[in-house]
C-alpha cells in the first residue's frame, strides 16, 4: 500500500511500509550519483534535541557538533542500513551510491553523520556486515571509515575530527 509520494527530486520516492516500520522507496530506476532527496527540517541544538527526545521520539540529523536538523518527512523516513545504497554529501543532500531499482528501498549509514556518544540503535539488516549495534562513526572498522571518506558521504565536522585524531595519533 503506498502511503504518500512526494514530488521532490522528480518524483522519484514514495513511502511504504517495510521491515522497519515504514521506509523511503525508488519511485523510478535512480541512477549512482543522482540527488534522491534533500533533508529538510528546523536547525536545533543539542539541548532541544534532549529536550525533544524526552516528549517524544526525535530522530534528528547531526550537521555539526552541537548543530542537527530536526528532519521531517520524507528524509526522516529513510532508513539505516549497514551495506547501504545512499550516501550524504554536502551535509544534507542524499545521493545514490549505486544504482538503484525501481521497488527498491533507500538507506544511508547513519554512522556517517553521528559523533555525539550518545545514541546507539540496534540493527537488524540483512548486510552480512552488519554491525548489529549502530554508534557513532569512530567506532566504525577502520577499512569502512576510509571507504565512506573516500565516497565524501561523511558530515564535515566528522572529516575534521577524523582527521585531527589522525594527527594525533601520528605525532
Ligand atoms: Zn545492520
Amino acid at each position: 500500500m503506498k502511503i504518500k509520494s512526494f514530488n521532490t527530486a522528480f518524483l522519484s520516492i514514495y513511502i511504504d511500509r517495510c521491515d522497519f516500520g515504514r521506509g523511503v522507496f525508488a519511485a523510478r530506476n535512480i541512477s549512482k550519483g543522482e540527488v534522491i532527496l534533500t533533508f529538510t527540517g528546523k536547525v536545533i541544538s543539542l539541548t532541544e534535541v534532549l529536550t525533544k527526545a524526552e516528549k517524544e521520539a526525535a530522530n534528528p540529523l547531526q550537521i555539526d557538533i552541537n548543530t542537527y536538523i530536526d528532519i521531517e518527512e520524507p528524509g526522516v523516513i529513510v532508513n539505516h542500513h549497514c551495506h547501504p545504497n545512499a550516501g550524504i554529501v554536502n551535509t544534507k543532500t542524499l545521493i545514490a551510491l549505486t544504482d538503484i531499482s525501481k521497488g527498491e528501498e533507500i538507506f544511508y549509514d547513519y554512522s556517517t553523520t553521528m559523533s555525539e556518544n550518545l545514541w546507539t540503535m540496534v540493527c537488524g539488516c540483512s548486510a552480512s556486515n552488519c554491525r548489529k549495534i549502530i554508534k557513532d562513526f569512530h567506532y566504525l572498522p577502520d577499512s569502512l571509515k576510509e571507504q565512506y571518506l573516500e565516497l565524501g558521504i561523511v558530515q564535515n565536522f566528522i572529516v575534521r575530527e577524523h582527521n585531527l585524531n589522525r594527527e594525533v595519533s601520528l605525532s
